[in-house]
């Protein structure tokens, strides 16, 4: 059985206070069903040392939204895996389809950051999805599986294993138009044949893959319980305790 993880990615939102007040909220409202489950949120780089801090011992983990695949040097502006994980911070989003669209983040250098983040003991969760254009003309599944082969397929079993994917239709991100459940269930369970191939089908069991894309609690539901979705990963909804919490409790 895999553990379910609810993930949220806040990206360029809250402040700081905002980020005290909400794990201070959400911790005192998850109960110890709730804490079977991995959750995770990803505040922006400035709150990290913070939210670790008020998080510790409470059942949140605490997640970086991106890094750079270097270990150290004249990278201005940009922050290490080892930073990270020196703060205390557990897990890293890598590939998501705004780095990629907005700051050329292509699968070579994905696969650099997946290097840089597991040396650095930072589990990983790694996003992946197509445009509307490439759903439309049929080549949803060929773009998904060359984006994982690409960035992750060089990595030995006992590192996929550390690996979280997250598959992102990213014509359902941040619209309000999520995919079907049953849409987002065909592609996961291609994304776990395509792991079977390349690791075989016990260290494919293992991994687990999150659906991410307008995920709300009115659909939460019914996108946590299919076979091979193993929780989520989500943007708007993750912003409001309320939201995040009932997402949490969905599964
Ligand atoms: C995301 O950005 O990873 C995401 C899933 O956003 P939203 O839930 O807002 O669609």
């Amino acid at each position: 059985m895999r553990q379910k993880i609810i993930a949220g990615n806040w990206k360029m939102n809250q402040t700081l206070e905002i980020t005290h007040d909400f794990i201070t909220e959400l911790s005192e409202k998850i109960n110890q069903k709730e804490k079977s489950k991995q959750i995770i949120i990803a505040p922006p780089y400035p709150f990290l040392e913070r939210a670790v801090h008020w998080s510790k011992g409470k059942g949140i983990d605490i997640a970086a939204q991106n890094m750079h695949q270097c270990d150290k040097g004249a990278y201005t502006g940009e922050v290490s895996a080892d930073m990270l994980y020196s703060t205390g911070v557990n897990a890293v989003i890598l590939g998501h389809s705004e780095r990629r669209e907005h700051f050329g983040e292509n699968d070579e250098i994905l696969m650099q950051k997946v290097v840089q983040a597991l040396e650095n003991n930072l589990q990983v969760i790694f996003c992946t999805g197509e445009s509307f254009e490439q759903r439309k003309t049929g080549k949803h599944f060929e773009t998904v599986q060359t984006q994982i082969e690409k960035a992750l397929f060089a990595l030995q079993a006992h590192e996929i294993e550390k690996i979280v994917l997250a598959y992102e239709p990213i014509w359902a991100i941040g619209t309000g138009e999520s995919a079907t459940s049953g849409q987002a269930q065909e592609m996961h369970a291609y994304i776990r044949g395509n792991l079977s191939e390349r690791y075989g089908k016990a260290g494919a069991e293992k991994i687990r893959i999150l659906y991410g894309g307008s995920l709300k609690p009115d659909n939460a539901k019914e996108f946590l319980f299919q076979k091979d979705i193993d929780g989520g990963l989500i943007g708007g909804a993750s912003l409001k305790v309320v939201d995040f919490l009932k997402i949490i409790e969905s599964c």
